[in-house]
C-alpha cells in the first residue's frame, strides 16, 4: 500500500459519495462502504444551491443532474393563511451572478446519479463498521459481517448517528429538537390544478410546509414540512397520514389544504441535531457532513455543507499532502468550521430567507476559490 493514498470512506450518503468520487479524481485509492445492503431511493425531495453545483460540475455531473431537476427561478416565502408573498428570491433568475444552478429533485435520482461518478468496484454495500483501529500508520476497520480492511486515511461520512464519531468522542445520542418533518410527494398534475410556485415555503408562527417540483417534468410535486410534536421512538422514521397532515396544517391557505387531499403515502422524521464539535479528526480519522454538524434541514444546505467538507478535504489532502495529516485535517477544519457552524445556527434557528434578504454569502460561494495555504496561516 499505498504512499498514504488508500483511502476509506464509510458512508454512501451525499457527503461520502463526493468524497469518494472528488478523491478518486485527485488520483486517491478509495473504496467506499455503506451498510446498506444495496443502493435505496429514498421517497423525498432535496434542493441543491449553486454553492454544491460548482462542486459537482468538477465531477461532469452538472449537466446529468440539471437535465432531470427542476430549476426554479424563484423561492418564494408566502404567509399560511392568505397566501400573501413574505419574499421572492431570485434562484435561477439570476443563475449570472451565482456561476451555476439551484435545482431541486428526487433524491434517489440525485444519489444515483453521484453514484455514477464513483468507480463502481470500489463501492461496498453490507458493509457496515462496528469499529475502527488507527495504529498511527494505517487504520483496521472492522465490519459487522466479520470482514477487515486496512486503509490509510479513514473518512468518516456514515451521519448524524456516526459510529466513528461515538469511538472518537463517546456515546452521546443525537439531541431531538421538538420538531418533526412529515413528507409527501404527489402528482404534479394534482399541485398544478390547484396553482404552484415552483419553490414555495409557507410560514405560520411555529410551522410551514415547503413544496416543490422534483423533475424537469414536474411530474412529481414534493411536501415537506416542519411542526413541533413529540417523538419517543427509537426508529429514525415512521409512517405517518394524510389525516395527521391536515391536522398540523388545519386552517392554512387553500392551496396547501388540496396539496395535503392529494396525498396518499405520508412520512414522520424526527429532527435532530448536536451540538458542534471541537474537532474533526483524530489521528489518522477525519469526520465530514452530518458525522460531524446535523442541523435542522430548514436551509436545505445539510447535504450542501456535506459536499462542501468532502471537496475541501480533498483539497487539503491532495494539495498540502499526507505525510503530515494533522496539518491537512487542521487546515480543512479551519477552512470549514465557521462555515458550517454558520450554517447550522440559521437553519436551526428556521429564520432563512422567510423575509427579503440575499443569499449570496451562500449560494455564491465556490470552495475552490479558497486560499488553503492563506487559512492554514492564520
Ligand atoms: P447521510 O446522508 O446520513 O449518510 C450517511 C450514510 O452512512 C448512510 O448511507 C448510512 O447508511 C451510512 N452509515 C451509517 N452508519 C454506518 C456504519 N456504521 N457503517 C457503514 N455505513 C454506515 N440537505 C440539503 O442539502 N438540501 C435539502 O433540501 C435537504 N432537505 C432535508 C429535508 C429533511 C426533512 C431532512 C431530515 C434533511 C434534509 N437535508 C437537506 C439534510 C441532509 O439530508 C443531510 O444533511 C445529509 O443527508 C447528510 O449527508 P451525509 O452524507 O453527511 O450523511
Amino acid at each position: 500500500m499505498s504512499e498514504g493514498k488508500r483511502v476509506g470512506v464509510v458512508g454512501a450518503g451525499m457527503g461520502g459519495i463526493a468524497a469518494a468520487a472528488l478523491m478518486q479524481r485527485a488520483g486517491f485509492d478509495v473504496v467506499l462502504y455503506d451498510q446498506a445492503p444495496s443502493f435505496m431511493r429514498l421517497g423525498a425531495g432535496i434542493q441543491f444551491g449553486p454553492n454544491v453545483m460548482k462542486i459537482l460540475r468538477r465531477l461532469d455531473l452538472e449537466a446529468p443532474l440539471e437535465a432531470v431537476s427542476c430549476l426554479p427561478d424563484y423561492w418564494t416565502s408566502r404567509n399560511w393563511d392568505d397566501g400573501a408573498i413574505l419574499a421572492n428570491i431570485p434562484l435561477n433568475a439570476e443563475r449570472e451572478r451565482y456561476k451555476a444552478a439551484y435545482i431541486t429533485i428526487h433524491r434517489g435520482d440525485l444519489q444515483q446519479t453521484m453514484l455514477n461518478a464513483v468507480d463502481p468496484a470500489r463501492v461496498q454495500f453490507g458493509k457496515q463498521l462496528t469499529r475502527f483501529e488507527d495504529n498511527g500508520k494505517t487504520v483496521r476497520l472492522d465490519f459487522a459481517d466479520g470482514t477487515s480492511d486496512t486503509v490509510d486515511i479513514l473518512v468518516a461520512a456514515d451521519g448524524i448517528n456516526s459510529r466513528i464519531r461515538e469511538q472518537i468522542f463517546g456515546l452521546d445520542a443525537a439531541v431531538y429538537t421538538g420538531w418533526v418533518a412529515h413528507r409527501a410527494i404527489i402528482p404534479g398534475a394534482a399541485a398544478k390544478a390547484v396553482g404552484a410556485d415552483v419553490n414555495a415555503k409557507w410560514w405560520s408562527a411555529d410551522r410551514h410546509i415547503v413544496c416543490y417540483y422534483l423533475d424537469r417534468n414536474e411530474d412529481e410535486f414534493y411536501l415537506v414540512t416542519g411542526e413541533p410534536d413529540e417523538w419517543t421512538s427509537a426508529s429514525g422514521q415512521l409512517p405517518s397520514t394524510r389525516e395527521a397532515l391536515r391536522k398540523s396544517f388545519e386552517g392554512y391557505h387553500p392551496m396547501v389544504q388540496a396539496y395535503i387531499d392529494a396525498t396518499t403515502e405520508v412520512t414522520k422524521w424526527p429532527l435532530k441535531t448536536r451540538n458542534p464539535l471541537p474537532h474533526w479528526h483524530q489521528g489518522r480519522v477525519v469526520l465530514l457532513g452530518d458525522a460531524c454538524h446535523p442541523m435542522k434541514p430548514h436551509m436545505a444546505q445539510g447535504a450542501a455543507m456535506a459536499v462542501e467538507d468532502a471537496a475541501v478535504l480533498t483539497r487539503c489532502l491532495a494539495e498540502l499532502g499526507t505525510q503530515d495529516l494533522e496539518r491537512s485535517f487542521r487546515t480543512y477544519f479551519a477552512c470549514r468550521k465557521d462555515r458550517a457552524t454558520k450554517v447550522q445556527r440559521i437553519s436551526n434557528a428556521n429564520t432563512w430567507l422567510r423575509q427579503p434578504e440575499d443569499p449570496f454569502w451562500c449560494y455564491g460561494d465556490d470552495v475552490y476559490q479558497m486560499d488553503l495555504r492563506a487559512v492554514e496561516a492564520t
